[in-house]
């Protein structure tokens, strides 16, 4: 069976210039993998969310990178044995060697979606748990601390990333809607797919 925990849920709190952000990061667990998604760059919060699990950054075996931004990426880094799937040219990174990863590479229950528009390099999850398919979205979808958390298609990307494209976003969250029961955004709660 494969199941997801929330570790950290992601906040973004905009300042006069600027941001308080980390990303949302979550656990997933396979048959035979321990898979950690956009490990963000609160390290403490991540490394508590870790030991409440009775987890080691060594016992990581798959860490997933939705994009590059660094609010997802920047604790990337600290696990020792971790292949690393990513949004660069989706290959999936074993220390420097680098290969094309299979859509299904983290297990049969678990699919990785190409969902561009917050940046053109963007990956999501699609997960199959007992709990229904639940998405991890990335930056397909995310709120600002205090946002009234409505899920709208049309929503604005306040992030403005350069390479953003709206067009593509809209597309991305349609796949998403299309294909979960549940999605976690790259900040704010996870919320149920209205369709
Ligand atoms: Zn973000």
């Amino acid at each position: 069976m494969t199941e997801i925990k929330i570790l950290v849920e992601g906040y973004a709190k905009e300042l006069k210039k600027g941001w308080v952000a980390s990303s949302t990061s979550c656990l997933i667990t396979t048959e035979d993998k321990t898979i950690i998604t956009d490990p963000g760059c609160n390290r403490d919060k991540l490394m508590d969310a870790l030991g409440n699990e009775g987890l080691r950054t060594g016992d990581i075996d798959y860490v997933f990178l939705s994009h590059k931004h660094p609010d997802h990426v920047l604790l990337a880094g600290i696990f020792e044995k971790a292949k690393y799937i990513t949004f660069d040219s989706n290959l999936v990174y074993d220390k420097d060697r680098m290969f094309e990863f299979d859509k299904h590479e983290l297990g049969k229950n678990i699919e990785i979606i190409d969902t561009p528009g917050h940046v053109l390099e963007h990956l999501s999850l699609l997960v199959k748990t007992s709990k229904g398919r639940i998405a991890v979205a990335g930056d397909v979808i995310w709120w600002r601390d205090g946002e009234k958390q409505t899920f709208n298609i049309d929503q604005k990307d306040y992030a403005q990333s350069k390479g953003m494209n709206m067009k593509d976003l809209v597309t991305s969250r349609k796949k998403l809607v299309a294909l979960a029961d549940y999605i976690i955004p790259g900040h704010g709660k996870m919320f149920k797919a209205e369709k």
